[in-house]
């Protein structure tokens, strides 16, 4: 805790002191335009991802990125979306998945979860359409491929269970929100942007020409070590 202490210390008489308006002007009222969810995982910093300042990113973190359909649960993401849209106004929704994410790699084996971590099994039923969506396409996918498939995977499950929010449809329809499906990667601070759209990510993975994908093809090919990314395009490289 030591560092913790000495941090908001520097926090304070370092950035705070040069930083005094932005906060003065935060007392009054918070206007962030981008809703950020992401996952719990200590690696993942979304205003340091973002350079974004505080005030700019309304966020919604847990273990796995994940949005538990509407109804499905009274928990705080479904409070947390109804706030960012009616209350806030947020245009975007950015659902940022991870290389590596655990949350994803317990899902490829839930079944040994049950007896060890009870809730994060109980958790991880709001991903569950990923887990059938992997059992069924991607047998043969193993290792890294496996896991990266079901993280991209991931995210267009948690977008379609975004999408049952009734503020989150009656704003899609309007035209007045978009939402945007994005994986980081952490080895190499890499930003893959993929069409929010469900759409068969395997498929795009097998097609050589890329042309489907808008015509973009990543300057990276490499997030899934077989240079035939389902990528739309890389926002950062
Ligand atoms: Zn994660």
């Amino acid at each position: 805790m030591r560092k913790i202490f000495k941090g908001i210390h520097q926090f304070q008489t370092n950035y705070f002191t040069t930083h005094q308006e932005l906060f003065e002007r935060l007392s009054l009222g918070q206007h962030p335009r981008i809703l950020f969810i992401t996952c719990s995982d200590s690696r993942i910093d979304p205003n340091l991802l973002t350079q974004t300042e505080p005030g700019e990113l309304f966020i919604i973190r847990n273990v796995g990125n994940i949005i538990p359909p509407y109804g499905a649960t009274a928990g705080g993401e479904g409070a947390a979306i109804e706030y960012a849209i009616k209350a806030l106004g947020i245009k975007h929704i950015i659902v940022c998945g991870h290389s590596h994410c655990g949350a994803v790699k317990g899902l490829l084996q839930v079944g040994n979860l049950s007896q060890q971590m009870p809730l994060v099994y109980d958790w991880l039923k709001y991903a569950e359409g990923t887990r059938q969506i992997i059992e069924e396409n991607y047998q043969d996918y193993e290792g890294e491929d496996l896991l990266n498939a079901a993280i991209e995977e991931n995210i267009l499950t948690q977008i379609e269970n975004l999408r049952t929010y009734p503020a989150v449809h009656a704003k899609l329809y309007k035209g007045e929100l978009e939402i945007h499906a994005w994986v980081y990667k952490i080895e190499t601070g890499g930003v893959y942007v993929y069409s929010a759209e469900r759409c068969n990510i395997k498929a795009h993975h097998e097609d050589d020409s890329l042309e489907t994908l808008e015509g973009r093809q990543t300057s990276n090919p490499n997030w899934n070590g077989n240079g035939k990314v389902g990528i739309v395009r890389s926002a950062t490289k």
